[in-house]
């Protein structure tokens, strides 16, 4: 049995479903923060979204490892966050926080626990569960901060470039990679957003610096069809000597073409544009792919 399984029980949902069901939730707080204000413009901040929840209120503390937590209190529900992250990442988590109160709210978590994922393993299974279920959160925050209709109307008005980029992230106090995700998501021209990062040497010696950077992950429009023309870059590394590479070593950003690859086994050359975010460890190059340019 696979995710897309669906038995006529009506209890039963898929993860697409799932999904559409908490962003439609998400999007009907847009709407009432929007009516509450009187305007919709951005930012959408989390701290506005939680009173309408009923949430008392986002207290900053020192937690670690931990981003934030929503807490059930007898007196109300209250959302912690990491005071050591910065403002665009802590928005983005209480966002999420207020993803898990739609979620239960929704009654959504025991029918995602009754969705089948493709493994045979019950440990394997219950970590696809609990990953689902942070990504139904996420899709509920990505659409609080970043509401689909006002984010594709900045977005359009900019063009889509690394500039824009980092105007969007601005403008609705997101951070720098939420926001590439984001426009890879929504962008009505096609665009592969992606991450890298330095590749870390398997015997790490000090004074050693990386040769080359990394692909963490990168979302292209194929993903919001279940794989359908999905890119992939057929070089997982970009060497120093490449001009990717100078993306992460310099501040402005660089233009080159790079090869990729569609499932269904095509080649491609395009143009992508890079640029290099974060300082020291956390550093980071975010680029953007266009097939149709
Ligand atoms: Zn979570």
């Amino acid at each position: 049995m696979s995710a897309n399984y669906l038995p006529s029980d009506a209890s039963t949902i898929n993860l697409e479903q799932a999904t559409s069901l908490i962003v439609e939730r998400a999007r009907q707080l847009v709407n009432r923060l929007v009516e509450q204000r009187g305007h919709g413009r951005p930012p959408f901040l989390s701290e506005e979204y939680a009173p309408l929840l009923g949430i008392k209120g986002i207290e900053k503390a020192d937690l670690g490892e931990v981003s934030a937590i929503l807490l059930k209190l007898p007196e109300g529900d209250v959302i912690r966050v990491n005071q050591n992250h910065n403002p665009a990442r802590q928005n983005f988590s209480c966002a999420h926080e207020i993803g898990h109160a739609l979620l239960s709210e929704l009654k959504l978590e025991p029918r995602v626990d009754q969705v089948e994922f493709r493994t045979f393993d019950s440990q394997a299974h219950a970590i696809a569960r609990a990953k689902a279920k942070e990504r139904l959160c996420d899709a509920a925050a990505t659409e609080l901060l970043m509401p689909e209709a006002v984010f594709k109307k900045h977005l359009s008005g900019f063009g889509v470039s690394i500039k824009s980029l980092e105007w969007l992230a601005n403008i609705f106090k997101v951070s720098i990679s939420s926001t590439a995700i984001r426009i890879a998501e929504v962008s009505t021209e096609p665009c592969i957003a992606l991450l890298w990062r330095p590749q870390r040497p398997r015997r790490p010696q000090p004074g050693t610096k990386s040769k080359a950077l990394r692909l963490a992950w990168h979302i292209g429009p194929g993903n919001r069809s279940q794989g359908k023309g999905n890119y992939a870059p057929k070089d997982m590394l970009a060497r120093h000597t490449s001009t990717l590479y100078k993306a992460y070593q310099y501040d402005s950003p660089v233009k080159c073409r790079k090869l990729f690859r569609l499932d269904a086994g095509i080649e491609q050359f395009m143009p992508i544009e890079s640029k290099g975010f974060g300082h020291g460890e956390a550093r980071y190059v975010i680029s953007l792919a266009f097939p149709n340019r």
